[in-house]
């Protein structure tokens, strides 16, 4: 299907690009153009020209690369849906001090506070002269890229944006259901996605990890996966856990659908062999803590990884941004970001 080409700017200044379509909230505002300049990177600076990209499982058909919108100045123009979130304003101080990074835009749902207030200022940065909006369709106008921490709904219909306005979409929202991944599925055959459940190196290598280990392993080996988050996350179990899950199903070759336990409460009976077994604890302010058990009669394995600052997935997120612009369509992983896409795994990101 062909990817619709995105429009070039042909404005002598990025700044000046940024500033003139400012009249909506969410977007850089008119004498923006100032604040902008501190953005603005070298031509060298900028991130790397789209490569070749690897196939996405089942999903990518040849499409052309979308021709960046970035300015003359070469900068890839980056908008972050959900602002104010946890993640959002993380990825904003990344995203203002990136290299070859723009950032143009942040949005924020209906009805929040800081609908209004300077994108720069949220983060207690200098006013970047950006107005948080509420509308994400100029957001998706404007970028090369837009990085999506929000809420399934919401993720859900900025995919369809994306493919509308031919931007790239970088999503880390966790819990969308099968109408959800239909919609952002359907998006990749226009656009290139990555979407992670978990944008970390460490949990992105640990999958691979478990599903060689599950691989080696016969069912006399009982397979149980074990999360702790904060007490504010309201999905469970975490995505990172159904897609560790997902890792080990893959590992033994089943369907993680028919050998999902999830959690047990009362008369439960005896565990059933094969079952991949799954736990949520909440509580405090873990980041995210994952471990996977692997336990046979008379020994057990246990392989954890334990997040101790939400910088790993930012971090993780601005490396798939920078590599998401000018890709052909398709939907991705960290593991293609990253890669580290050994083969043995589906492209398609799983569990979130
Ligand atoms: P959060 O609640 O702090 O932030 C979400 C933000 O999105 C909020 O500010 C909310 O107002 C905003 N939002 C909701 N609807 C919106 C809309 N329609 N338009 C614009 N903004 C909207 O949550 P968080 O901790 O930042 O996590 C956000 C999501 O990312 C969750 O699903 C979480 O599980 C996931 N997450 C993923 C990773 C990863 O590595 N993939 C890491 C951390 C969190």
């Amino acid at each position: 299907m062909a990817t619709k080409s995105l429009r070039r700017s042909t404005a002598p200044k990025a700044s000046k690009v940024v500033a003139a379509k400012a009249s909506k909230p969410g977007t850089a505002k008119p004498g923006a153009s100032k604040a902008l300049e501190k953005n603005k990177k070298p031509e060298k600076a900028a991130a790397p020209q789209a490569k070749p990209a690897p196939q996405a499982k089942a999903i990518a058909k040849p499409a052309p690369a979308p021709t960046l919108k970035r300015g003359s100045n070469g900068a890839i123009r980056v908008g972050i849906a959900g602002c104010a979130g946890r993640m959002g304003q993380m990825l904003l101080k990344l995203l203002i001090t990136a290299p070859g990074v723009l950032v143009v835009g942040g949005t924020e749902r209906k009805g929040s506070h800081v609908l209004g207030r300077d994108l720069g200022a949220l983060v207690g940065g200098e006013p970047l002269g950006i107005i948080i909006g509420d509308n994400p369709e100029p957001l998706f106008e404007q970028a090369d890229v837009v990085v999506d921490f929000t809420s399934p709904a919401a993720t859900a219909s900025h995919a369809t944006l994306a493919a509308k306005a031919g931007t790239a979409h970088v999503i880390g929202t966790t819990g969308l259901d099968s109408d959800q991944m239909g919609a952002i599925t359907r998006a990749a055959q226009r656009v290139p996605i990555v979407l992670a459940a978990n944008m970390s190196l460490g949990v992105n290598l640990l999958e691979q990890v478990i599903e060689e280990v599950a691989r080696i392993l016969d069912t006399e080996w009982d397979i149980e996966v074990i999360e702790m988050h904060h007490r504010h996350k309201v999905d469970a179990p975490s995505g990172t856990a159904l897609a560790i899950g997902e890792a080990a199903a893959r590992g033994r070759g089943v369907q993680l659908r028919r050998v999902s336990r999830r959690g047990r409460d009362g008369h439960v009976g005896p565990r059933v062999r094969g079952e991949i077994g799954f736990s949520a604890i909440r509580g405090g302010d873990v980041v995210g803590d994952h471990t996977v058990i692997f336990a046979a009669d008379g020994e057990r394995i246990e392989v954890t990884h334990k997040a101790s600052s939400r910088e790993i997935f930012g971090r993780g997120a601005v490396k798939a941004v920078l590599w998401a612009a000018g890709k052909r369509a398709g939907l991705y992983s960290m593991k293609d970001v990253l890669g580290f896409n050994l083969g043995t795994s589906s492209s398609a990101p799983g569990g979130v």
